[in-house]
């Protein structure tokens, strides 16, 4: 990776604006690179190269060619996991084995969709006598990818892992908080040989170079994750040349715990899935819904456990590492600010390292019990550790309960009661339904998105191929 460079066209490119932005480790709150700060004219130039390869020499490869490349990237990622994962923790902040995971993922994703490749087909469809009708699934052509600062290695590698396979060129705008590690995918792109302008990356501010992107009228589709409020601007922007969007948004994804299930299973399960990543993970398990015979128990249990949490700098490796940025902290600060003045009850909460350095964007994970359902603790997406408890009486109160937000992206059961089991995986609203277990996400293989406010459309799974395809119908006459 070069420093203060876009990739565009298979080449290190200075930004037109002569421009830079700094990368700030979250650990520290100390810059530690320079990042290019994109504006239009580079999209404008990544889109230019995109559509050349699309046109040219990565559109004429075969699917088991595009195959075999994204496969020799996978194998490339997987030798540079260590380096990948020191990249991603500094820039994110997120303990180093979390980084590690992510970036094994991004390798998977790239060997799921390698293999995905040529396994995508049409089909033939009955119609009058004397024809013959068949469908293709072809690629849209140019894709854009609006990626947030969360997970950058395993949003890129679902979205433009599947974008791909399929057959588009890439133009991708990571988001400006953390884009170090794709910057060296890149490079490693590159040198699994996969042809210039197949894949383009533009950094740089979101109203800047992410609206040109969204607003670009070269661009066929666009895949975008990130806050409610961006992803509806970014609609609207498309909207202007009817280009078609992938949304996904968050959620406040509840995890749903009744008297007979396993608490030894279930209590690290619900404690990893608001901690991993700081809370910063759309798929958070952010709301416990707790049945009341087993409520005093569990929150018992659950704040035993959030009282051991350990928070410092990514390469200490604990339990939890900083927030992205300031702002981030500052927003998690003001929902527990809020709390305490509504005098919800903190049960129990981790603990910062003495050593942490001060200019860290720290929060400990926080446990809340009896939080209000209506109250914005119960409703918003926090998106930092902070877990709300609350109890239910009745299976229709806690399905009332887990539905009662705009949001419907993920949900966890846990009961072994299986007719029950079964019963609220139907009426629960999400796109993602885990009983007796949590994904936040779920693996590589999983389709994944959301419904309402938390989006729509798949992305990860063989699934991902139809959103980045159109289908085209073919009617032959032949008598
Ligand atoms: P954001 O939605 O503003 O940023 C996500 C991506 O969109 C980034 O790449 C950003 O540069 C880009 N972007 C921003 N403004 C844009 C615009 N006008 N046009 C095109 N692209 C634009 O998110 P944020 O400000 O970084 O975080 C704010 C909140 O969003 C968080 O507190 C959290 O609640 C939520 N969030 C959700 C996810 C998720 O995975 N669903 C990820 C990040 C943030």
């Amino acid at each position: 990776m070069e420093e203060a460079k876009h990739f565009i066209g298979g080449e290190w490119q200075s930004p037109a604006s002569g421009e830079t932005l700094a990368a700030i480790d979250p650990s520290s709150g100390q810059p530690f690179a320079q990042l290019a700060r994109g504006n239009a004219t580079d999209i404008n130039d990544a889109v230019t190269a995109a559509r050349k390869a699309f046109e040219g020499s990565w559109g004429a490869l075969s699917a088991t060619e595009r195959g075999r490349l994204l496969f020799a990237l996978s194998g490339l990622v997987g030798q540079h996991t260590e380096e990948l994962a020191q990249l991603e923790a500094r820039d994110t902040g997120k303990p180093l084995k979390q980084a590690r995971a992510d970036a094994a993922a991004l390798a998977r994703y790239f060997e799921f969709y390698a293999g995905a490749a040529d396994k995508l087909h049409g089909e033939t469809l009955p119609y009058q006598a004397g024809y013959t009708v068949l469908t293709v699934r072809e690629p849209h052509g140019v894709t854009g990818h609006i990626v947030p600062w969360n997970y950058p290695m395993q949003i890129f590698g679902r979205s433009v892992g599947a974008a791909l396979a399929t057959g588009n060129a890439c133009v991708v705008k990571p988001a400006e908080d953390a884009c170090v590690s794709l910057l060296r995918v890149a490079e490693l792109a590159r040198v699994a040989g996969l042809p210039a302008g197949a894949l383009n990356i533009v950094t740089g501010l979101g109203h800047e170079a992410g609206a040109a992107l969204a607003s670009h009228p070269g661009i066929d589709h666009i895949s975008f994750t990130g806050s409610p409020q961006t992803g509806k601007l970014v609609t609207q922007m498309a909207a202007e040349h009817h280009v078609p969007v992938t949304l996904e948004l968050g959620g406040k994804s509840p995890q749903i715990v009744f008297a007979d299930a396993d608490f030894d299973a279930a209590l690290p399960v619900l404690v990893a899935a608001i901690v991993q990543n700081a809370g910063q993970t759309c798929s958070a398990g952010s709301r416990v819904l707790i049945e009341r015979g087993a409520y005093e128990p569990l929150i018992d249990r659950l704040a035993a456990s959030f009282g051991k949490l350990r928070v410092g700098p990514a390469s200490a490796d604990l339990d939890c590492g900083p927030l992205i940025n300031e702002k981030q902290r500052q927003r998690v600060r003001g929902f527990l600010d809020e709390a305490a003045a509504s005098r919800i009850a903190t049960v129990a909460s981790g603990r910062l390292e003495a050593d942490a350095p001060s200019g860290g964007f720290y929060e400990v994970p926080t446990l809340l019990r009896d939080v209000p359902p209506q109250s914005r603790l119960a409703q918003e997406e926090v998106f930092g550790p902070v877990l709300a408890a609350m109890p239910f009486e009745s299976e229709e109160e806690a399905l009332a309960l887990a539905n009662g937000t705009l949001y419907g992206l993920v949900a966890g059961i846990w009961t072994r009661d299986g007719a029950r089991q079964m019963r609220l995986a139907r009426r629960v609203r999400a796109g993602q339904v885990f009983v007796n277990n949590y994904g936040a996400g779920g693996g590589v293989e999983l389709p994944f998105g959301g419904t309402r406010h938390s989006g729509h459309g798949r992305e990860k799974g063989f699934e991902a191929l139809y959103g980045f395809t159109v289908l085209k119908t073919i009617a032959i006459r032949h008598g």
